[in-house]
């Protein structure tokens, strides 16, 4: 069976969401694709058996985008969002440090905050070649080996001397020599900073309810979900998909992995040039827990943890987001640990469950006695896109290949790119490039894409 589309758009996570909705606003001919039974993708949310909620990973919204505010606010409504002020914190050693580490180095032991103080007054600056070089030029020997190295390396599992650094924009704090000094004279805590510093999460459902509501507000005839492409055909303009149906399109976006939508039409020009690309796996392991959370964890939101003893980067303390995200709330609590994994860093995923709740153990989120009512793991085969070093030298010319046969490849993994690759970029790289597609205009249309610096800054 064959069926003619004008916009077809593969996947109905965020950026396909935003494509979707943008071509409705535009009466346009467009269907979607998705090979999941519901929409979201990474940032869906789903109930396990015991009737906790959980995120794929701690997701938090926050954004460069008016537009994208005005979707949220109307997604669920002003009462249908909590707001949060931002605690997050570091664990280091036996302490709890306030986020950005950096600037906190008054809650370090004398040792230790003499050693960063002295690397950062020596920090040379200057240009970086590489990631690992950029933390050394920039924070100094000291709080680069002692948390910039080791909390990197348990996000990215990659050596830093093999990433590049253009992404770091807005998304890691350069410390200011003043304000370092002034926390050690004063012991007063540097708590606010980046684009995040407030966020807001949905009261129920989590963030997946944003977006099934999303997508609930368009016409449900355009959705085929649990229907993945399995192949593109430039030449024809058509994609098969599982089923075995043809779908012709005059435009194709792609929000699919980019190294997948390479294997479904190698016919490309460079599309093999995509085994190149490297990214994370994440491993999101959940815990629905009795009772109330222990006092050191009132207040915070998530955490950051660079120590050798736990296989986690990052905890989130998940029933803070909202009470809904337990089934008895006020009776009890949950804990979201997120696990990165890769080639140069392996997880045994037998172990993975223990190592998480020894870790949390020994790191004073959870105490011995609490009961643990839930666990809920999930693998994500694609967690992060990894900027490593020469990604634009990979990534661009297989976009403008695609491109050149009518396929514009977006999103988080479409278009490979960490620097916008959260929920609000992801929304708008697909709804910009519906408008790009639309006045038949070139890059310029497609700022978040084309110019990642001027949106960050925003
Ligand atoms: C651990 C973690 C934490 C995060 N935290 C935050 C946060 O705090 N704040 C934030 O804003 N963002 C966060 N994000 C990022 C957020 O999840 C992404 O921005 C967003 O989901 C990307 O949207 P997308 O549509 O580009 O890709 P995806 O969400 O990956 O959607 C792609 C869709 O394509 C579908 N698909 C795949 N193959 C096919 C096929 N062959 N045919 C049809 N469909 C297919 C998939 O099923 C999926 O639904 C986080 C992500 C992770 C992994």
């Amino acid at each position: 069976m064959s069926h003619k589309t004008r916009l077809l758009i593969l996947g109905a996570g965020p950026t396909g969401l935003g494509a979707a909705m943008r071509a409705e606003a535009l009466g346009l001919d467009w269907l979607i694709l998705e090979a999941a039974p519901g929409p979201g993708g990474l940032a869906a949310s789903f109930v396990d058996e015991q009737g906790f909620t959980w995120d794929l990973g701690g997701h938090v919204q926050f954004s460069h985008y008016p537009e994208f505010d005005r979707v949220m606010d109307a997604a669920l409504g002003s009462r249908g969002w909590l707001t949060h002020e931002r605690e997050s914190w570091v664990r280091f050693r036996d302490r709890w440090v306030p986020y950005p580490f950096q600037s906190n180095l008054h809650r370090l032991s004398a040792e230790d905050c003499g050693r960063c103080l002295a690397g950062l007054r020596a920090a040379p600056g200057g240009t970086p070649r590489s990631f690992g070089d950029w933390m050394d030029r920039a924070f100094g020997e000291g709080i680069s080996e002692l948390f910039m190295r080791p909390y990197n390396f348990k996000v990215w599992g990659f050596p830093p001397e093999a990433m590049d650094c253009g992404w770091v924009g807005d998304r890691v704090a350069a410390p200011e020599m003043d304000t370092v000094l002034r926390a050690i004279e004063t012991g007063e805590d540097n708590r606010s900073w980046g684009p995040n510093a407030t966020f807001r999460f949905p009261k129920r459902g989590g963030t997946g309810a944003v977006w099934r509501a999303v997508a609930g507000g368009l016409p449900p005839e355009r959705f085929r979900y649990s229907e993945g492409a399995v192949a593109v055909d430039p030449a024809g303009r058509a994609v098969r998909t599982r089923r075995g149906k043809d779908i012709q399109y005059d435009a194709l976006i792609s929000t699919v992995p980019l190294d997948s939508l390479a294997r479904m039409c190698p016919c490309v020009p460079t599309a093999g040039a995509a085994d190149r690309l490297r990214y994370t796996s994440t491993h999101v392991v959940g815990l629905g827990l009795n009772g109330q959370p222990p006092d050191a964890l009132r207040g915070k939101c998530w955490m950051y943890f660079p120590g050798a003893n736990s296989p986690y980067y990052r905890v989130t303390v998940f029933s803070h987001y909202s009470p809904h995200n337990v089934p008895k709330p006020g009776e009890q609590w949950s804990l979201m640990a997120e696990i990165s994994e890769t080639v140069h860093k392996p997880v045994d995923a037998d172990t993975l469950l223990r190592e998480t709740v020894r870790g949390l153990r020994e790191d004073g989120l959870l105490p011995e006695e609490t009961e643990i009512l839930s666990t809920a793991h999930r693998f994500l085969p694609r967690g992060y896109p990894v900027p490593f070093l020469g990604r634009d030298q990979v990534v661009d010319p297989l976009l403008r290949a695609f491109e050149t046969s009518g396929i514009y490849s977006r999103g988080r993994f479409g278009a490979w790119k960490y620097e916008v690759s959260n929920q609000d970029h992801s929304f708008m790289q697909g709804r910009e490039c519906v408008d790009r597609i639309h006045t038949g205009g070139g890059p310029e249309c497609e700022p978040t894409l084309h110019n990642p610096l001027s949106v960050n800054r925003r």
